[in-house]
């Protein structure tokens, strides 16, 4: 009897799966081209999340309003965060042959002007700890491997303007324009990745709320040549009028340096100067910065861009769509490293798409439920750093705890660790929230 219905049960749902393959192909021919993921924006995120996915043999579209290479503001610091996501890919021996600087440490100047050098852990399988590329160099060995990628699908020059909804809501696709032809596109998927960074349109037009001001840094950087006693440490300013940010000298190849720093915006709202002021007053007049730039020479102009830092917990799933990087608010708080958490958060999506792919084959949209696990993951592996980091950055506030910290490690071999670990990606950015810590900086 059982056997009986089972084999009932069985025939009724090969003729529904048959009606459903048909009606699928029917759709499918009806929707033109449908695509397992668009992802909107070809930065670190979404490149990390074409790449991923079409390892899983999955069909992405992968769009970018700009034309690569193109610049993107930034430090330019590449950490052993960014370097796992790459040597994941296969990229790692591509950087070599790219115009870099070496990092093995840090210097760290505190507001009263004491400074304190620590080496910083080497990466994993490197003899120094990361590099300093620009980010045209970086973002376009990624956009370089999608492009040749045949599972990934590459429109630049799309400027994404769109989300397409289906009857009940879903996200199912997106449009926009391409800005050479003029001509209008729509395109299908059964998810869409918002990569598209800090303004991200897409996370607009999800009725996402912007991150709020007092959680994001408003950046710059320029770079300036015959930067004198450079070395291979990256360099960080805690100055006044910057903290809990701090302005940042990042050695990149011969004598050339990325000289940037970055403000919470809601203190430059209430700040008197403007931060491109800061930097070239601080590069004129701090006594350990007036002499190495007395010959420097600045080329270009200096940039400036936003970075939505994770402290804020920004929905970043839902039915049909999901954000990554910069567009999911995802950067470190403390040191507003973003490119690491950026390429792990599409490895991450990619992985979420491609098992929800596997469980509900067919051509509707992803349900919210079955891309879940991406979020939990970020939760995971991304959100306990951020959360310290962000503790950390409220501490950064006090100079007198900055003056406290980096005096003590100049002068203690044990608190200099401890900082290195800190300011690093791996672990005890917790020991500064104990009462504990601070009584064994007072200790003599
Ligand atoms: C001054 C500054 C210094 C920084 N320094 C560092 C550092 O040293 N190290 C570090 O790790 N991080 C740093 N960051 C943070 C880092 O730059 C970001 O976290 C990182 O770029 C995020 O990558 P993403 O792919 O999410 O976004 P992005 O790199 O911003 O890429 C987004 C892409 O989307 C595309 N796009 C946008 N809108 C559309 C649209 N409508 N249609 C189609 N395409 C679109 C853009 O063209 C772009 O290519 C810095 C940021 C700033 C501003």
């Amino acid at each position: 009897m059982l056997f009986k219905v089972g084999q009932v049960l069985y025939a009724t749902l090969l003729s529904v799966a048959v009606h459903n393959m048909e009606t699928e192909k029917e759709k499918t021919k009806n929707a033109g081209d449908l695509y397992d993921a668009i992802v909107v924006g070809a930065g670190p995120a979404g490149a990390s999340t074409a790449l991923f996915l079409a390892k899983s043999s999955r069909r992405v579209l992968l769009l970018d309003k700009s034309s690569f290479p193109r610049e993107k503001v930034c430090g330019d610091a590449f950490s052993g965060k960014s370097l796992g996501v790459a040597r994941d890919l296969g990229l790692l021996p591509e950087i070599e042959r790219m115009p870099h600087g070496i990092v093995r440490g840090l210097l760290m100047v505190a507001p009263n002007g004491k400074k304190v050098t620590v080496p910083f852990p080497n990466a994993t399988g490197l003899e120094f700890a990361g590099y300093t590329v620009e980010r045209r160099h970086i973002d376009n060995m990624f956009f370089a491997a999608a492009l040749a990628n045949k599972n990934i699908t590459v429109h630049q020059n799309f400027n994404f303007t769109a989300l397409i909804r289906d009857e009940q809501g879903r996200v199912c696709g997106v449009s926009g324009k391409d800005v050479i032809s003029n001509k209008e596109q729509t395109f299908h998927s059964r998810v869409v990745v918002g990569a598209d960074g800090a303004a991200s349109l897409v996370s607009r037009l999800l009725s996402l709320p912007n991150s709020p001001i007092e959680h994001v840094y408003s950046a710059i950087r320029g770079y300036w040549s015959g930067v004198e006693g450079l070395s291979e440490n990256i360099e960080l300013y805690f100055i006044d009028g910057v903290l809990p940010g701090y302005l940042w000298i990042f050695p990149m190849e011969g004598k050339r340096a990325n000289v940037g720093l970055g403000i919470l915006s809601s203190d430059v709202i209430k700040g008197k100067k403007h931060p491109n002021t800061i930097l070239l007053d601080a590069i004129a007049h701090h006594p350990l910065l007036a002499t190495r730039f007395a010959n420097a020479k600045i080329e270009g102009r200096i940039g400036a861009w936003a970075i939505p830092n994770g402290s804020y917990i920004k929905k970043n799933f839902g039915d049909g769509w999901v954000l990554v990087g910069d567009a999911a608010s995802l950067v470190d708080p403390f040191s507003g490293e973003g490119v690491g958490n950026a390429l792990s958060s599409g490895k991450f999506a990619a992985q979420a798409i491609d098992a929800a792919i596997g469980k509900f084959p067919g051509i509707e949209p992803l349900s919210a439920d079955s891309l879940s696990p991406y979020s939990h993951e970020v939760d995971v592996k991304l959100r306990p750093e951020m959360v310290d980091s962000y503790n950390l950055q409220k501490l950064s506030r006090y100079r007198f705890l900055l003056n406290l910290f980096i005096g003590k490690a100049a002068d203690k071999p044990e608190v200099r660790q401890m900082m290195v670990n800190m300011i690093g990606s791996d672990s005890e950015k917790k020991q500064a929230n104990s009462p504990l810590f601070y009584f064994k900086l007072l200790l003599p």
